[in-house]
Parts: C-alpha cells; sequence; structure tokens
C-alpha cells in the first residue's frame, strides 16, 4: 500500500485497482500522443474508438459471451435503470415480477409498481432481509415480461449464490455491487446492469450487457434516451459518453483479466471475506453477523457489535489503523465492510486482525 492510502471498504463509491489509478495519472495530460487529457477529446476520435471497443470486448470476454449479447454504456445510476426496466419491459397484461432482498430491489420494485406493471413473487423483508429468497420461495408467473432481482445485496450484505430457474421468463439482474467478482452464468441472463461505482470505476456510467434479441424491439412511444436500442442500434454513442468513466471501467476490466479473470477475482473475493466471517464466528457472539450463512456476500460483510457505543468506538478505531469506510447503512446499523475486488488481500487480513484486537480489548 501506499504510506498516505488507506485501506477504503466503503460500500461506492469504492476502491479501485491503485495499479488502474497510477496508469491513468500517468497518461492524464497526454492521453495517446493526442496531447490532450481523454476528459478532452471527442467522443467520434479515433483514440476514444479504441477505449470504448476495447473495454467493450474485454468486459464480454470477462463474462464468457459471445455475439448474441452486447454490452451498452448508460447514464443514470443503477437507479435510472429501476424505471427503464420496466418502461421498457412490461405492460399491465405482461407485468415484471419482482424478489425482495433488500432496498435495492424494493427501490426497483417500486418504480414498476408506480407505472402499475410491477407484482412481488418473493420477499425476504420479514426479519430484516437476512437472505436472499431461494429458488423454492419463487412463485414465479408464467405470464410475467420478466424476473428482476437484485443480486448483491450491498445494505444487508447477502448475495445470490445460484441463478433463478424462471421458466422462460425472461431474468434481468441488478449487479451493482457484484459486477465481474465471480464467475456467473451469465448466459442465463436476459439483462443485467450494474452502476459501476461499486467494484469496476468511477461513478457516471452504468454498465448494461444484455441479449441483443431482448433490447432490439423498445416501445416506440418512449424518449430516444430512454429506449435501450437505441443504444444497442449506436453502440452506445447516440449522445456524448461518460468517456472517462468508460476509460476507467475498460482499465478495471484489463486489470481484471490481468489478475487471472473471474474465477481468480471469485478465488481472493471469498479469502477475503472468509477471513472476516471466521473472526465473526469465532466471537463467541462479540460479532453478530447480519446475513444468514448460506446468503452470505463475499462483497459487503455486515455485523453488529454488542453496543452502539462499542460500535462508535470500532469505527473511529478502525480509522486510526487506516481502516477507513466500515460504517454501516442506517438501516441496518452496525458495520460494513466492503471488500470489491480492488480490496488487496492483506486489506481484509488488516481488517481481521484489527477485529480480533478491539473484541479482546473491549469484550
Ligand atoms: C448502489 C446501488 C444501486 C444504486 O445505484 P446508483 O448508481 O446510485 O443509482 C442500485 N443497486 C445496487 C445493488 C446498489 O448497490
Amino acid at each position: 500500500m501506499e504510506a498516505d492510502r488507506v485501506y477504503n471498504f466503503n460500500p461506492g463509491p469504492g476502491t479501485l485497482p491503485l495499479d488502474v489509478l497510477k496508469e491513468a495519472q500517468a497518461e492524464f495530460l497526454n492521453f495517446n500522443h493526442t496531447g490532450m487529457s481523454i476528459l478532452e477529446i471527442s467522443h467520434r476520435a479515433p483514440a476514444y474508438a479504441a477505449v470504448h471497443a476495447q473495454a467493450k470486448a474485454d468486459i464480454k470476454e470477462l463474462m464468457g459471451l459471445g455475439d448474441d449479447y452486447e454490452v451498452l454504456f448508460m447514464t443514470g445510476g443503477g437507479s435510472t435503470q429501476f424505471a427503464l426496466v420496466p418502461m421498457n419491459f412490461a405492460t399491465k397484461e405482461h407485468p415484471g415480477s419482482y424478489v425482495l432482498s433488500g432496498s435495492f430491489a424494493e427501490k426497483a420494485y417500486k418504480e414498476a409498481a408506480h407505472l402499475g406493471v410491477g407484482e412481488i413473487i418473493a420477499s425476504s423483508k420479514e426479519g430484516g432481509y437476512r437472505h436472499v429468497p431461494t429458488q423454492d420461495e419463487l412463485r414465479i408467473d408464467p405470464n410475467a415480461a420478466y424476473v428482476h432481482v437484485c443480486y448483491n445485496n450491498t445494505i444487508y450484505g447477502t448475495e445470490y449464490h445460484y441463478v433463478p430457474d424462471t421458466k422462460g421468463v425472461p431474468l434481468i439482474a441488478d449487479m451493482s455491487s457484484d459486477m465481474l467478482s465471480r464467475p456467473v452464468d451469465f448466459k442465463k441472463f436476459d439483462l443485467i446492469y450494474a452502476g459501476v461505482q461499486k467494484n469496476l470505476g468511477p461513478a457516471g456510467v452504468v454498465l448494461v450487457v444484455a441479449k441483443k434479441s431482448f433490447i432490439e424491439n423498445s416501445p416506440e412511444s418512449l424518449p430516444t434516451m430512454f429506449r435501450y436500442n437505441t443504444f444497442l442500434k449506436k453502440d452506445s454513442l447516440y449522445n456524448t459518453p461518460p468517456a472517462f468513466c468508460i476509460y476507467m471501467v475498460g482499465k478495471t476490466a484489463a486489470w481484471i483479466k490481468a489478475q487471472g479473470g473471474l474465477a481468480a477475482m471469485e478465488k481472493l473475493n471469498k479469502k477475503k471475506s472468509a477471513l472476516v466471517y471466521d473472526v465473526i464466528d469465532n466471537s463467541n457472539g462479540f460479532y453478530r453477523g447480519h446475513a444468514e450463512p448460506a446468503s452470505r456476500s463475499f462483497m459487503n460483510v455486515t455485523f453488529r457489535l454488542p453496543s452502539e457505543e462499542l460500535e462508535k468506538k470500532f469505527v473511529a478505531e478502525a480509522l486510526e489503523h487506516g481502516l477507513s469506510g466500515v460504517k454501516g447503512h442506517r438501516s441496518v446499523g452496525g458495520m460494513r465492510t466492503s471488500l470489491y475486488n480492488a480490496m488487496p488481500y492483506e486489506g481484509a487480513v488488516a481488517l481481521a486482525d484489527f477485529m480480533e484486537k478491539f473484541q479482546k480489548a473491549n469484550a
């Protein structure tokens, strides 16, 4: 670690690979012999076109997807996708089915409900979203336009460890906080979206990966920029794209490839989260994990301490140890330590060590 940097456990915007930040810094003032920064060049310039194409190609390669899928770069964050999905695909006759597994899943459902085209087919809200609904809990509606799931619940620290069988209904996933963190059978999904600021880049672009056949016919009644097929037809260049964000996502994708791809990311992310979960499980109840073990997230580890006073102390002392951003979301309380791809193994070791020492001093 650089001397003046901390281990950043923030949930989002989250930590980025140091190598990626340094590369961007090194080429900032004169991007690829243009004499300009990437912030200043035209999105139609060849130097940018190469960045755009390479980012798409690397993402598809990492996901193991072929020509029947397209990578889109959209804006408005994951929150805009919550609305665009029902606007593009759901109708009163064929509603969107929603699985409620946390706050962001609820927000997605609310946008569909606002349009009168949403239905809930499973929920783990009772008990405080401690698990992801299992396959058996899903009441699949064969008449639905799609099933929407939130694959990693950033706030509650739960994650899907299976791909839902939707009995032929198209599957849509919000993967904002675990996109490209592990291999998934992505071919089973018709559309995946991810605000990149959790695991892949700076805030400002949403990565959408979709089956071309699923998005080629958007309703003509929608404004141009609200239709997925506009982005499909125009290679995400109908309007000015957030070029710098896409450039950073491209660099992060290349970095993931260099680390050994998604299999290597999964191995690392499992190892890191296991360190922290082991401390929780061996703490005799000093640390209480929020998620049920079968639904535990490899990305966001959530836990409580015996009192709010100790929780405040934990946050303050963690920071003194160079561990930043460990405070949990107000709806769960306690701690949330985010262990995204770019969090080095050493960061998780430092966190687990600190947790053990803190327990000894305060139990
Ligand atoms: C952060 C987050 C969102 C919201 O993303 P914005 O880009 O802030 O709109 C949506 N879904 C999940 C799973 C998230 O973690």
